[in-house]
């Protein structure tokens, strides 16, 4: 499919049926696979034949929306995870162990920062946050000879930094490490990280690519284009004999395109097994079919919420990398030109107390924990998804106490825009 379209992708890709077969990819709602003799089952254990033995590792509904994400990202290899959590666990744990160390964006999700900063330190694994904004020296000085991968957000989810992703590619590459990104509010209809140089794309696909606030899901995609075996000392896990399969070495036998899904799919799902039901897969798909007829609505709704907050008397700033004038503007515009995403973020002049008022009088946008819905949402990170976070930990995440994060749903624009001036009215 790779020749097609974005558009004809989100809906034609991973599945193509055969003669006679369902039109719709099947939900394979099964534990389990028959084989005919041990000796059969003993080769997909030994990763000598590939196929299914056991859905906590893989399950054939998931493969073909994971080939879906995989085609519209255009990527070599992809696996779904039961989470976007999961999936960025997974992505940087594939490679980063106990004694490691890692170059994070610091405006990234709360979520994945408390992963980082508080779970995966206890691991063992050591985590630096750079700003988006530093300077290449500034970057590079965030290295040590223990790093293993570099991470960031297309568009940081809720601080809405747009990442330079070819300078922080670059420094990457510079200390043989590999870029990973989250891009879970651009979505490749918008932004594909690979062709900027990064090699390794995480997304939560509970957000815009299922859409509809149904399934919670993540999916892990590789570009195949970082060469492990040139960096094979950092990297052992992909490079030398792994003991649970006999010995084999991932990026030989898989090689540069299939060795880190591979990896992580044998090694990870199976010890972790945060797989994503195959009934969530099929409705994640669902939501992939329309995700490039839904994008250009979601932008189109933010932008004309964002120009109108900006010129209130109420608002004391506007955040919105499709604005004009944003700070991130210009960098949105050359890595996303056709648009950003749906959210917006903006702070109240009288702070708190007037960010908590104006949310208890909407009326059409919903106070939720979820961003990036079909239905406008709206949230006060400081007293939920940041909540754990100092001050001080709150202004590096870019995040202050009267911010409000308005999720743009697709909605009629005039009703979004009068429900807004109602609970604004309020203030
Ligand atoms: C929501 C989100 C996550 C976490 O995903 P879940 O599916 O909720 O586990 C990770 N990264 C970003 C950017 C998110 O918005």
């Amino acid at each position: 499919m790779s020749d097609y379209k974005m558009s004809t992708k989100c809906v034609q890709s991973g599945y193509t049926p055969g003669n006679g077969e369902p039109r719709q990819i099947p939900i394979v709602q099964s534990t389990t696979f028959k084989y005919a003799t041990s000796e059969d089952m003993g080769k997909l254990f030994d990763l000598e034949a590939s196929g299914y033995f056991y859905t906590r590792l893989q399950n054939p509904t998931n493969d073909m929306v994971a080939a879906k994400i995989c085609d519209m990202e255009g990527g070599t290899a992809a696996m779904l995870t039961a989470s976007g959590q999961a999936a960025n666990f997974y992505a940087i744990f594939n490679i980063a162990n106990c004694g490691d160390h890692v170059v994070a964006s610091s405006t990234i999700y709360g979520g994945t920062y408390n992963l980082f900063h508080v779970t995966m330190r206890k691991m063992g694994i050591d985590f630096t946050f750079v700003s988006p904004d530093c300077t290449e020296e500034e970057l590079n000085a965030a290295f040590k000879p223990n790093t293993k991968a570099v991470f960031g957000e297309t568009i940081a989810n809720p601080a809405l930094t747009v990442l330079d992703i070819e300078k922080f590619a670059k420094a990457a590459h510079a200390h043989g490490v590999p870029l990973v990104i989250d891009n879970t509010f651009a979505t490749p209809v918008n932004c594909r990280p690979f062709e900027w140089g990064c090699d390794i794309v995480t997304h939560s696909t509970t957000k815009y690519m299922d859409g509809h606030g149904a399934g919670v899901g993540g999916c892990i995609v590789d570009s195949g284009n970082f060469d492990w075996m040139a960096h094979a000392d950092k990297f052992p896990g992909l490079t030398t004999p792994d003991d649970s399969y006999h010995g084999i070495t991932y990026a030989e036998k898989f090689g540069q395109g299939g060795a880190f899904i591979t990896k992580c799919t044998a090694q990870l799902m199976r010890d972790f097994g945060s797989i994503q039901s195959p009934q969530n897969a099929f409705l994640l798909n669902l939501g992939l079919e329309s995700l490039h007829v839904r994008m250009p609505r979601h932008c189109e709704n933010a932008l004309a919420v964002a120009s109108f907050l900006k010129n209130h008397p109420k608002i004391s700033f506007v955040t919105y990398p499709g604005l004009k004038g944003d700070k991130y503007y210009e960098l949105a515009q050359k890595y996303m030109p056709n648009g950003t995403c749906g959210v917006v973020s903006f702070g109240f002049k009288g702070g708190r107390t007037a960010a908590e008022t104006f949310m208890k009088h909407l009326k059409l946008a919903a106070i939720e924990t979820h961003v990036a819905d079909a239905r406008t949402c709206v949230l006060h990170p400081a007293s939920a998804t940041h909540r754990q976070m100092n001050d001080q930990e709150l202004a590096a995440a870019g995040i202050t106490a009267d911010l409000v994060r308005l999720s743009c749903g697709i909605e009629d624009l005039t009703d979004l825009i009068a429900d807004i001036e109602q609970a604004l009215a309020q203030v």
